[in-house]
């Protein structure tokens, strides 16, 4: 059976998929695992393709100390154990920078330009970029294939990849690229099936999850994210404070003596719903809390969205449809109905009944502009285009590069 591994690394979890290719290029996900604490107690969990565990193990702290580690215990698993030799590894890497507006076959070249964007995405690309560097080493033969959070975004205007700075920094690669791309091409391929004809026209779409950020779709393609330049800006998240006065900055480090490096932990890790709440960076939490700071914060959430989907909508001159996904998006009938009243005076009115069973569409029949959830899904968008960059490369059996 041809398979293709799907790795998504972050700093301290590394998360993993197993698709089987099947006929006509269709991919069918046989294993979900991930190894998290890791450096602290790291522990590895796996199920098959429905979910039942297949693996729940602890490691000693020496066991996997970091990143590469942890990318090596799970591909010893998959090996050993399972029999399991991937025919390519796909991989989810944040920033792609300037260059790459799709996913593409990695080299120790790509490697070095993706090491440019480190700075820019301080807690996930290094991350990203530690298990490519760990499969480069021990399997050179095996294929690998980088597909961007920003990629999705490269169809921006200039209007829209902009900042009002001088064009040598734009030059140089200060520009508003967008995130969360993967998850908003998977909706973008989705939607046709579930709405046909608002597929077709302009749909803000809501990704909230730990990350959150909301994207203007024109015709499946985007348009205007509330990110930039980093994961930092826009809509409030658990950690990261969204939209903020750059003077803030300036005042925290010429009024606090803060470095660089503790503004930018500050602002990663402090920030959010959890600075704001003081209680917690879980949307769960918080919903749980009786806390009038957390209630503070679920409010400034649903502001922030309704804030800025009056944005997008006008950079869309209008809308059709608007989608929740992602974690708090598919899952918090709450926070979905907090935000469907601040898109009220679009016209929304919200199915209280449809929202609390997670149904497909959540808005009432009459409703001017319909709400819909629709699970993301980005390890499988990876999957399909590590397969497909796979196919279309030239002169090479991917069979004969099987790991064994
Ligand atoms: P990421 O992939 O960015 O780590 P997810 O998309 O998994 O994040 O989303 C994580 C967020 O989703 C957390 O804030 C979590 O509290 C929230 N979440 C998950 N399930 C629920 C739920 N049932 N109700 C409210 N929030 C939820």
């Amino acid at each position: 059976m041809d398979t293709i591994l799907v790795v998504n690394a972050g700093s301290s979890s590394v998360k993993f998929q197993v698709y089987s290719v099947e006929g006509e290029g269709k991919l069918r996900r046989q294993i979900k695992g991930q190894i998290d604490g890791i450096g602290s107690r790291p522990r590895l969990r796996a199920g098959d393709a429905n979910g039942n565990p297949i693996a729940d193990r602890a490691y000693p702290i020496e066991a996997v100390p970091d990143v590469p580690a942890a990318m090596g215990t799970a591909g010893e698993w998959l090996r050993d154990e399972l029999r399991i030799h991937p025919i390519a590894v796909g991989h989810r890497v944040v920033h792609g920078g300037p260059e790459y507006d799709r996913p593409v076959l990695i080299d120790h070249g790509v490697v070095a330009r993706l090491e440019r964007f480190v700075m820019l995405a301080p807690l996930h690309q290094p991350h990203n970029l530690a298990p490519i560097r760990s499969i480069l080493a021990g399997f050179p033969a095996l294929p690998q294939v980088a597909c961007f959070d920003t990629a999705f975004h490269r169809t921006h205007g200039p209007l829209a990849d902009h900042y009002a700075i001088p064009h040598q920094l734009h030059a140089e690669g200060v520009r508003r690229y967008g995130f969360h791309g993967l998850s908003y091409e998977y909706i973008a391929n989705a939607l046709p099936q579930i709405a046909p004809d608002i597929a077709k026209g302009r749909v803000i779409v809501a990704h909230l999850g730990s990350g959150a950020s909301m994207c203007a779709m024109s015709r499946g393609q985007s348009v205007e994210s509330t990110m930039g330049f980093t994961a930092l800006d826009g809509l409030p998240m658990g950690t990261r404070p969204g939209q903020l006065d750059p003077g803030v900055v300036l005042y925290l480090i010429s009024e606090k003596g803060m470095s660089a490096s503790n503004v930018q932990d500050f602002l990663y890790r402090d920030c959010g719903l959890k600075g704001l709440s003081g209680v917690s960076n879980d949307m769960r939490e918080l919903e749980a809390s009786s806390d009038a700071k957390a209630k503070l914060a679920i409010d400034y959430f649903a502001y922030r969205i309704g804030l800025n989907a009056g944005m997008l909508a006008a950079a869309l001159q209008g809308l059709d449809a608007f989608v929740f996904t992602a974690g708090i998006g598919e899952n918090s009938a709450t926070i979905r109905a907090r935000v469907v009243e601040q898109l009220g005076w679009l016209g929304v009115t919200l199915d209280p009944a449809e929202n609390a069973r997670h149904s497909k569409q959540i808005s009432r029949s009459d409703s001017r502009i319909p709400v819909y959830v629709v699970p993301t899904d980005e390890e499988l968008m990876i999957a399909k285009h590590t397969l497909s960059l796979l196919m279309t490369r030239p002169s090479t059996n991917p069979r004969q590069e099987r790991v064994s």
